[in-house]
């Protein structure tokens, strides 16, 4: 299983899902459809199949159709949100394990930056897609659910193996670092992942995916003990 990270918009990513073997891909939100369409047109062979939406919001479902009538995919995404997902085909639920093809993943819902925001985890890849629930560095801004949502739906991923690869929705890294090193100035390892993400960015390359084992020990808002911590953090995380 191969992941292409496909840039979108701004900040966006995209994430491709190839089994090598078969050459079916899944596509994880897709934002707009022309930079999946281009890398397609590119490498003819692979077949995109499904398209895996982690939440409701334009920048995360904006491909959708385009995609579905060019290439006559399967849309799946949460079934609480079968009415905001353009197109949705497959309803998943959480603690369910999507099947088809050689993909196999399980659902978990993780409400707080929207109500109805899940995680595709292929846990035997050991890699986990996370939207705008978690980021390298940091977490979503809660535009729909409460801190508690949020704090519980972060455990939820923390308590994966700490060798899972975490695939965000958006390269917020760098400008997330500033506030960890903000309120955890001593963090050596924070230090040094930091020096990491600048040169892949002088670099032009992706700062994903990020590690389990790097968020618990440099993410501030992994490294919170409790919802009241959690909750002040994100308060000043939104006007930092
Ligand atoms: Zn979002
Ligand atoms: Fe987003």
């Amino acid at each position: 299983m191969k992941i292409k990270i496909i840039k979108c918009l701004q900040d966006n990513f995209s994430y491709l899902i190839i089994d090598e073997k078969s050459q079916l891909a899944c596509v994880i939100d897709p934002s707009e459809p022309d930079p999946i369409i281009d890398f397609l047109n590119h490498n003819t062979k692979i077949t995109l199949k499904y398209i895996l939406n982690t939440h409701h919001h334009y920048d995360h479902v904006g491909g959708n159709h385009k995609l579905k009538k060019k290439y006559n995919c399967k849309i799946i995404g949460f079934k609480g949100d079968k009415d905001r997902i353009p197109e949705i085909d497959i309803l998943v639920d959480d603690n369910q394990i999507w099947k088809k093809d050689s993909f196999e993943a399980k659902i978990y819902h993780i409400p707080g930056h929207t109500t109805g925001h899940i995680a595709f985890h292929f846990y035997n890849e050991k890699k986990i897609f996370t939207g705008d629930t978690l980021f390298s560095l940091g977490c979503g801004r809660l535009f729909e659910g409460t801190y508690e949502q949020m704090f519980n739906s972060l455990k939820k991923i923390k308590q994966l193996p700490k060798d899972t690869e975490i695939y965000c929705g958006h390269e917020y890294t760098l400008q997330n670092s500033k506030f960890c090193i903000a309120n955890d100035p001593e963090n050596l390892k924070l230090k040094e992942k930091i020096t990491i993400i600048k040169n892949n960015l002088r670099k032009n390359l992706p700062t994903v995916p990020t590690t389990l084992q790097d968020e618990l020990e440099c993410n501030i808002f992994l490294k919170a003990k409790d919802l009241k911590s959690f909750s002040k953090l994100r308060d000043l995380k939104d006007n930092f």
